[in-house]
């Protein structure tokens, strides 16, 4: 069986949004129930519209999970989701009934797999998720290394582990 279930339509959606924020990366969540991924939640990637030096001297309301990084490893984040924008879509995943599946972000550059700073945040945030009463998603990395053929892989991220998360596309 399958780990998620996505249909073609949102595999679309998220080309388009990281094409549209290339050279930047983009971020956001999948939503649904039981792996079967039914809505995309676009959320602004605070670095790619305020600048990534922004990070050094960062806004803890902002990005308050940043805070147990060292200056160096911030300095190699390439998304931060904007926290309004991360609130309205768990409101809405909630008022739908639906479940975050996955935390997707694009590698303009970069092949389809967690760096190093992916796999710290994640596995950081694993006790985050609990208190802020979400399950643990899988983590889609959509690579656009190669333009004209994008790369989109899933992971799941636990105790700094990572493993393959198996897609499934429905129509
Ligand atoms: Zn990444």
């Amino acid at each position: 069986m399958a780990d998620l279930v996505i249909p073609q339509t949102i595999l679309d959606d998220l080309v388009a949004h990281a094409r549209a924020l290339d050279p930047y990366e983009c971020c956001g969540l999948l939503a649904g129930t039981n792996g079967a991924v039914t809505h995309i939640y676009r959320i602004k990637n605070i670095v790619a519209s305020e600048g990534a030096e922004k990070l050094s001297s960062f806004d803890p309301a902002k990005a308050a999970h940043l805070e147990r990084l060292s200056p160096a490893e911030r300095a190699e984040i390439a998304f931060v989701m904007d926290m309004q924008d991360f609130s309205a879509a768990k409101k809405d995943i909630r008022n739908k009934g639906l479940d975050l599946q996955v935390v997707y972000h694009s590698h303009p550059h970069d092949p389809a797999r967690p760096s190093i700073t992916d796999i710290k945040i994640a596995t950081d945030y694993e006790e985050i998720w609990p208190k802020i009463n979400l399950p643990i998603p899988a983590y889609l990395i959509l690579s656009l290394m190669e333009k004209s053929k994008p790369d989109i892989r899933c992971y799941w991220i636990k105790g700094g582990t990572v493993s393959a998360a198996h897609i499934t596309t429905a129509n």
